[in-house]
């Protein structure tokens, strides 16, 4: 990491954004945000103690009473101004990602709009709130059922979709009339912090949607506080444990999205050329930091010798550099990430897989001292290797050679992570048996990467997340809302009487 007295650029002071205001927070502590392509500071970010925590939650606590009785209608004009301005300026938000996390522009420009469809569907919350009535259910006896917000609600964000991910939960929580505590990444501040002045462009009121900025000490403040009613978090699968058992001691509704090792089957009968150009995308596509990305690929049978081949040579045309330049891949986010993922390239050349392409050397299209490491490829990987058992979070593609179909499903199902996988093959009855069998939450079948539409849910099995509620679609709504159930009887004078038995339906 470069020097202070060598920046090429003035260091920006982040600040937190309580109640529609920047705050400034504590100078005793903060951290530093780099730029990954140029390994340069340029932003220190407050890191937040307990109380400033406290405040935060303050602030989301007084615009609550109001923002839960504005009407559906305010606030979804409320939803699509916000969507009408995003959609406007989603380059300068695209911008920002690239500057603090380092994926490619055009990844960067696809993240926010994957965000942008979660503002979309929530948006319809006047139709996806609306409970049921049930008239006579016993004699002049009428029940319904009503959804109620929450009240303050968490979201804890990882570093790796800085826009994308708060996205999968803010705007259905505000849509269903919660307000809100985001804690993003203290590697990613810039993103959530522009989103909020945009809230505040779009008409949402103080207080609405607030912006903590911290680490394990903000994360705490928010998980034992009796006035934070829900956690959604976003992280890896230790830390997402840790939030789901602290939390849920504390009384909250929480959701814990953890870490994942996506595999990618390779069937005899499938088309090489998309399985291996698929391959590249999902395994190296911001530089394999991706929770769906593709780590593994199992090559069934004959196919193994051509899909690597076929792979290696697409890996070695890919041109790592500045994310700003038009590049194909974009550097690590942090130095401690790239010395992360060179170890385990060490020790999967060490425990004996073929390095068919090593990413630790090459030339990168970027000036000053970036994260990088290049595509890498293993092959003949084994399943008590390092690169095999960790989540590696890094361009590193590791391709397991099995016998069977069987054998490539029994090695699914006994990985302890069940995020994504993929299926590439052109045999309908295969890829039937596959949607079946498979124990993995997320699943494509000739598509890598398959991150559910925003009407639909997004969440892993196994210890891909804790706790049973995915994010968004119609999920996301039953998560920020709590159920109450109305039995009404409007009395007529011939009605009376004392009975103390149970009440039963006449
Ligand atoms: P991380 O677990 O280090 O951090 C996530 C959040 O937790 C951050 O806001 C961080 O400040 C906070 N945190 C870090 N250490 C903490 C601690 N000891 N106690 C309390 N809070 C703590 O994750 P990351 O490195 O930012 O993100 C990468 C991970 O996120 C990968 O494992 C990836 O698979 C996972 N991820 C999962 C999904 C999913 O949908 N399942 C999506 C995106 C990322």
């Amino acid at each position: 990491m470069k020097t202070l007295n060598s920046q090429r650029t003035a260091v920006r002071r982040l600040h937190h954004w309580i109640a529609g205001k920047p705050v400034a927070g504590s100078a005793d502590s903060l951290g530093p945000v780099t730029d990954p392509a140029t390994g340069e500071v340029t932003a220190q970010v407050p890191l937040a103690s307990a109380e400033e925590a406290a405040e935060v939650v303050a602030a989301a606590k007084a615009a609550f009473p109001g923002w839960r009785d504005t009407s559906l209608a305010k606030r979804t004009r409320i939803l699509f101004r916000f969507r009408q301005l995003l959609d406007e300026r989603a380059d300068e938000l695209a911008a920002i990602i690239t500057s603090e996390h380092g994926k490619v522009l055009s990844d960067a420009v696809g993240e926010v709009a994957r965000g942008q469809e979660v503002v979309e569907f929530a948006c319809g919350a006047p139709h996806l709130l609306k409970g049921s009535a049930t008239e006579n259910a016993s004699t002049a006896v009428d029940v319904e059922s009503i959804r109620q917000p929450l009240g303050v609600v968490g979201i804890i964000s990882p570093f790796n979709f800085p826009a994308m991910v708060p996205m999968w939960f803010f705007p259905v929580a505000i849509a269903a009339g919660n307000t809100v505590v985001v804690k993003p990444s203290e590697k990613v501040p810039t993103a959530a912090l522009w989103l909020a002045e945009l809230w505040q462009e779009a008409g949402l009121p103080d207080g609405v949607f607030n912006v903590l900025n911290g680490d394990k000490t903000a994360v705490d403040a928010l998980l034992t506080n009796p006035d934070v009613k829900s956690i959604s978090f976003v992280g890896s699968t230790p830390i997402a444990r840790y939030v789901y058992e602290t939390g849920t001691a504390h009384g909250k509704r929480v959701q814990a999205l953890g870490g994942a090792k996506n595999h990618m089957v390779v069937l005899p009968d499938a088309d090489l050329d998309l399985a291996a150009d698929q391959a590249i995308n999902a395994g190296f596509g911001s530089a394999g930091e991706r929770c769906m990305a593709i780590s593994v690929v199992v090559a069934v049978g004959e196919v193994a010798d051509a899909l690597v081949d076929k792979i290696a040579t697409r890996a070695r045309d890919l041109r790592t550099g500045d994310g700003r330049r038009g590049c194909d891949m974009g550097p690590l986010v942090t130095e401690a990430a790239r010395e992360r993922v060179s170890g385990y390239i060490n020790a999967g050349a060490a425990a004996g897989a073929t390095l068919v392409v090593d990413g630790r050397t090459g030339t990168f299209d970027a000036e000053g001292d970036g994260f990088f490491v290049g595509p890498t490829l293993f092959d003949h990987v084994t399943p008590d290797m390092s690169i095999y058992t960790d989540e590696i979070f890094g361009p590193v593609l590791a391709v397991v050679r099995v016998g069977t179909y069987d054998t490539a499903v029994e090695l699914i199902n006994a990985n302890p992570y069940g995020n994504g996988t993929a299926i590439f093959t052109n045999d309908g009855g295969a890829a039937r048996k596959f949607r079946s069998e498979v124990e993995v939450g997320m699943l494509g079948i000739n598509v890598p990467v398959p991150v559910p539409m925003a009407y639909y849910s997004f969440g892993g099995w196994k210890n891909s997340l804790f706790g049973d509620t995915h994010a968004h679609g119609s999920e996301g709504f039953h998560f920020f809302t709590r159920g109450k159930v109305v039995t009404t009887r409007w009395l007529d004078p011939s009605h009376g009487g004392i009975n103390l038995g149970f009440p039963r339906n006449t």
